[in-house]
């Protein structure tokens, strides 16, 4: 886990060198984002009138002028490092200083995504959010349910390319991320894209799995688990893979829970987010879990299977802890740290 987080965070904070080979049309491309391409949307499982809160998230995508011409970062291992990467918590790293501050997209994305525009679930964007609203709404019942403390809500930053954390700098290439030094969640939503294109994960569930994967993240980080985990990775280095593992396989459990109570979660209006949740939904966020199995992952980049090297866990137990979440419901079913 620490060599893959190494890899992810680069030693230089900063990226020095301005690339002519990203040209400014495709930096404002990637701003207006289209969802995957083959017709799996369904917004109609969303609730038309659902009310979108923006509040829970920090857009910082197209800013901070020269940064929009840097060069998407290619050289760490390309589609195998993104996905490797997916749902990566990062431990330790650098104190970053965010240098692109958080003002300014905010209220355009309160604007694009406000019911006054018909057709906002039709961007990915604002579905994102929507999917965000109502991971955090389960998690207000969730967490007190499980550990008797409140849960403390926190934002999802949308970033292009290149984003300074509490953990240092990210750059897409490491697949969307939690940061429990500050505490928020990262994505580069053309991730979808590529887990869509190139991994065949191409329903749109998989994108509320990666999202509430992360959020996973965040429970663990406010219950101290994660906290657990560098402890004994520390005390027991030889095994840090296999307490990564669990972390990661208990993530995947509590979207699974979230799946299984997204159809009751509900707007700040108490209007219901999705108006159905289908087996064919939870198919998808099962396709994205396996298509992400470290096993899976290694089988494509042609090497051989190598368990010790293992991070995020097999297609099966990805697949297995998410519906045992989304089966039972319950987050005290998660305990993937059990003997
Ligand atoms: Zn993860």
């Amino acid at each position: 886990m620490l060599r893959t987080i190494a890899a992810a965070v680069p030693p230089t904070k900063r990226r020095p060198v301005l690339s002519s080979d990203a040209p400014a049309t495709r930096w404002r491309n990637s701003i207006r984002l289209r969802a995957p391409v083959r017709g799996t949307i369904r917004p109609m499982s969303l609730n038309e009138n659902a009310r979108i809160d923006t509040s829970q998230v920090t857009d910082r995508r197209g800013r901070g002028g020269g940064f929009g011409r840097l060069p998407i970062p290619t050289g760490r291992g390309g589609i195998v490092g993104t996905i490797i990467t997916l749902g990566l918590l990062i431990l330790g790293g650098v104190t970053g200083v965010n240098v692109l501050g958080d003002g300014g997209g905010d209220g355009q994305l309160a604007e694009t995504c406000s019911t006054a525009n018909p057709d906002r679930l039709e961007l990915s964007e604002c579905r994102n959010v929507l999917y965000i609203n109502s991971i955090q709404d389960y998690w207000q019942e969730g967490m007190p349910d499980l550990a008797g403390e409140p849960y403390q809500e926190t934002d999802t930053v949308f970033f292009s390319q290149v984003v300074d954390t509490g953990c240092g700098t990210a750059d897409s290439g490491v697949g969307p991320f939690y940061c429990p030094l500050d505490g928020l969640v990262y994505i580069d939503l053309t991730f979808y894209d590529e887990l869509a294109r190139r991994f065949g994960a191409e329903g749109e569930f998989a994108q509320p799995y990666v999202l509430a994967h992360e959020y996973g993240h965040h429970v663990q980080n406010l219950l101290g688990t994660s906290q657990q985990v560098r402890d004994a990775q520390q005390q027991d280095p030889a095994n840090a893979n296999e307490y990564s593992v669990l972390l990661e396989l208990q993530a995947d459990c509590y979207a699974g829970v979230w799946a299984h109570h997204a159809a009751t979660t509900t707007d700040e209006a108490g209007q219901r987010i999705f108006t159905s949740v289908t087996q064919e939904d939870i198919d998808q966020a099962l396709d994205a879990a396996a298509a992400i199995g470290d096993d899976v992952i290694q089988r494509r980049s042609g090497g051989p299977i190598d368990e010790s090297n293992f991070t995020h866990g097999t297609a099966e137990q990805r697949k297995g802890w998410f519906t045992r979440g989304y089966d039972t419901g319950d987050p005290r079913e998660c305990d993937t740290f059990a003997p």
